[in-house]
């Protein structure tokens, strides 16, 4: 008998996280002292301020209950200090797991309701995460520019130009290196932001699109054909579309799986098996992300145990060795296997 998937199996392998929010990953800890030191606190205790930032079991359910944590972020990530500072302890936490290539994605336009322009927003995750290359030995991080899908089409096409003049590229470290949409799925097809992504792709950012995780596979064909995005977030409808099976297989579009956030958005049904295991039998290249590590409660290493109880250790070491491949922070190098110390 070998013994259960823990924690330490995955500890010393250095990985690279490719989904993961700013607003759902602030440690609630840090979120509490902000919310003190702006005299913003909505609760006497911090264990009160911790029940707002978490799911909690009974809130489980759908994508809409999920989408309700950011709210209490929101109040203070509308300053610049903030966000670099909330930048950099998520960057922190993630290297404490082994993280050593770190995407997180934000949406700049609803972190300027205090008077920040969308470039400031944007820099100041940029600045929070120059600070995590420059004090973490061997880190590197990229911004994805996310589109709420709420906002519109037309709101969507003025922030890919923002996150194009602020691309890598341009940067001596880090820069945007990615284009999303992201909130409230259903209603707002991929289609409709073409004209974004199109944007985006000519000023070379990475697509990648949350699609199939609250609304149908016709999304992620959409995200594919209409869009052409090379990574998919969630895509768990697609399981119930053998041909979109093969065809991500075939193009070998990654799918960003994040498995606790999925059970809690109802994406995957609680007691089946996470469509990691469907995903990987049609030959679909994946990645196992965090998505919100605070509002979700979890991590890095929580997230390869889970996908481990499915798949089996090797096959999790598998495609952490392969993830560095998908990312799009351009010059990511993961020169071992073996983390460094700090
Ligand atoms: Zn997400």
């Amino acid at each position: 008998m070998t013994s259960p998937p823990s924690p330490e199996d995955f500890l010393p392998i250095e990985k690279v996280e490719l989904h993961q929010h700013v607003d759902g990953s602030m440690p609630a800890a840090f979120t509490w002292e902000l919310m003190l030191a702006n005299g913003l606190a909505p609760v006497k205790t911090f264990d009160e301020m911790q029940r707002l930032l978490v799911l909690q079991d009974h809130e489980e359910g759908s994508l809409l209950d999920y989408l309700d944590k950011f709210h209490y972020p929101l109040w203070v990530t509308q300053f610049y200090q903030n966000i670099a500072d909330a930048t950099f302890r998520i960057a922190e936490e993630a290297y404490s797991k082994g993280v050593r290539g770190l995407e997180l994605r934000y949406a700049p336009n609803i972190h300027t309701y205090a008077g920040l322009t969308l470039r400031q927003a944007i820099g100041s995750v940029l600045s929070g995460m120059n600070r995590a290359e420059r004090e973490l030995q061997g880190m590197r991080c990229g911004l994805i520019v996310i589109a709420m899908r709420h906002f519109g089409p037309h709101i969507a096409k003025i922030l890919a130009r923002q996150a194009i003049s602020e691309g890598q590229q341009f940067h001596d470290r880090v820069g945007v290196v990615g284009f999303d949409i992201a909130g409230a799925e259903r209603g707002n097809p991929p289609v409709l932001f073409r004209e974004a992504f199109d944007i985006a792709r000519k000023g070379r950012l990475g697509l990648t699109l949350h699609a199939g995780e609250d609304g149908a596979a016709d999304y992620v064909w959409q995200a594919i054909d209409d869009i052409g995005a090379t990574r998919i977030g969630h895509g768990c409808a697609a399981l119930n579309d053998p041909t979109l099976m093969k065809r991500l297989a075939r193009d070998q579009v990654v799918v960003e799986c994040c498995i606790t956030s999925n059970y809690q958005t109802n994406a995957a049904k609680r007691g089946e098996p996470h469509p990691i295991v469907a995903f990987l039998e049609a030959g679909v290249p994946v990645a196992i992300c965090t998505d919100n590590t605070t509002v979700s409660n979890t991590d890095q290493l929580e997230e390869c145990v889970l996908a481990a109880e499915l798949i089996g250790v090797d096959a999790v070491h598998q495609i952490l060795a392969a993830t560095p491949s998908y990312s799009f922070i351009r010059g990511l190098r993961i020169p071992s296997r073996r983390t460094r110390r700090r």
